[in-house]
């Protein structure tokens, strides 16, 4: 048993009594009271035109494929240092992942090489905010525009992160949220879809609630309710969303008390960089964290590899990811090889990533 996990859920204690609410209420399928508090807590807090509450952020990037129309034949443009769910929702639709290299600093997708990856096939891009920092989105928003493109922000590990003014998830055409239990906030297994432009609510209300109209059904919009399209389920559990409820109202907290934990890190390793034994992680000027990771990068794998060990035998543990997903097994499929992506291929050896989490709010 280590002494400092690399992980542990945060449970605040009030879930509990917000469940029990669900439970004498007899109201535990999904769309009730929590779903909508969860759904109107983030698009008040966040400036989101319509959130819709799913299962997992894996479930919001499919939908997210789904809404932008993906298809056989399209590409779509995203890192290759990620979550295999990024990829997933796309290769599911038929489409093929075009993966970008990294900026060195942020790990998150290089704005400046996306231009050269688009062709007459691309059909989306998705960022991935990595660690809680924003990917540029602005520049990445104005050459999807230029070349009439969907962006899906994969804002899994950013609630509460902001590029200038702009909340992560509020400024691509969709956004996706994660409330895995490694993530900030949590309950266990769930997600949301960002929704930040008018023409896509109507289907996504559809295609999340099995192909049918109900949401205009309970809305008093229409009398009964039909099958109206292709869809499948993605409404989760009013269980799920008080959970859920009971940490988005101690959002402030959590990510004050993430931020206390990363600033003690750096303050305490600055002078591993100032000899040059490592390199802390960066903050652009613009962008606000929501803490949601602390890595640094290390000369090479070697180095890497020992210092995990040696932690581990320490009690502390500490973790590295991702595998790029151009050179896993399925990446290859797509014709990708070592090589292919130099930065992310290098940073990925070389990344640590430290315990940080709270176990209640303070
Ligand atoms: C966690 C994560 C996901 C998947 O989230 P789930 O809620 O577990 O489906 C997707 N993308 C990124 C970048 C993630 O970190």
């Amino acid at each position: 048993m280590l002494r400092i996990p690399f992980h542990k859920p945060l449970v605040l204690g009030k879930e509990i009594s917000l469940i029990a609410r669900i439970l004498a209420e007899r109201q535990i399928s999904g769309d009730g009271h929590f779903t909508k508090a969860c759904a109107g807590f983030l698009e008040e807090r966040f400036h989101i035109q319509k959130v819709l509450m799913t299962p997992s952020c894996t479930g919001a990037l499919e939908m997210a494929a789904w809404l932008c129309g993906l298809q056989t034949g399209n590409e779509v443009i995203m890192p290759s240092f990620t979550f295999v769910s990024t990829a997933n929702a796309v290769v599911r639709s038929g489409a093929t992942p075009v993966f970008v290299d990294v900026r060195p600093d942020t790990l998150n997708i290089d704005e400046k090489l996306i231009e050269q990856a688009v062709t007459p096939r691309t059909r989306a891009i998705i960022p991935v905010h990595y660690a809680g920092v924003a990917c540029e989105i602005a520049p990445i928003n104005e050459i999807a525009e230029r070349h009439g493109l969907y962006v899906i922000e994969d804002a899994a590990q950013s609630i509460d992160s902001f590029y200038k003014e702009g909340a992560l998830g509020s400024m691509g055409h969709l956004g996706a949220y994660s409330f895995h239990d490694t993530k900030n906030v949590t309950c266990g297994e769930g997600g949301a879809l960002c929704i930040n432009h008018p023409d896509l609510l109507g289907r996504a209300e559809i295609i999340r609630d099995k192909g049918t109209n109900r949401k205009e059904f309970f809305r008093g919009e229409v009398d009964k309710y039909h099958w109206v399209d292709v869809g499948s389920s993605y409404v989760p559990s009013e269980i799920l969303c008080a959970f859920l409820y009971a940490q988005l109202e101690q959002i402030d907290a959590i990510t004050a008390r993430r931020r206390a934990i990363y600033e003690f890190y750096r303050s305490h390793l600055k002078p591993l960089e100032e000899e040059g034994s490592l390199i802390l992680p960066t903050i652009p000027q613009h962008c606000r964290s929501n803490y949601h990771t602390f890595f640094v990068l290390l000369s090479d794998r070697m180095t890497r590899d020992g210092l995990i060990s040696h932690l581990r035998a320490q009690g502390i543990g500490a973790a590295f990811h991702y595998v790029p997903l151009h050179t896993s097994p399925m990446g290859r499929k797509f014709g990708y090889e070592e090589g292919d992506l130099p930065l992310t291929e290098n940073l990925s050896e070389r990344l640590l990533r430290l315990p940080l989490y709270k176990l209640k709010v303070l």
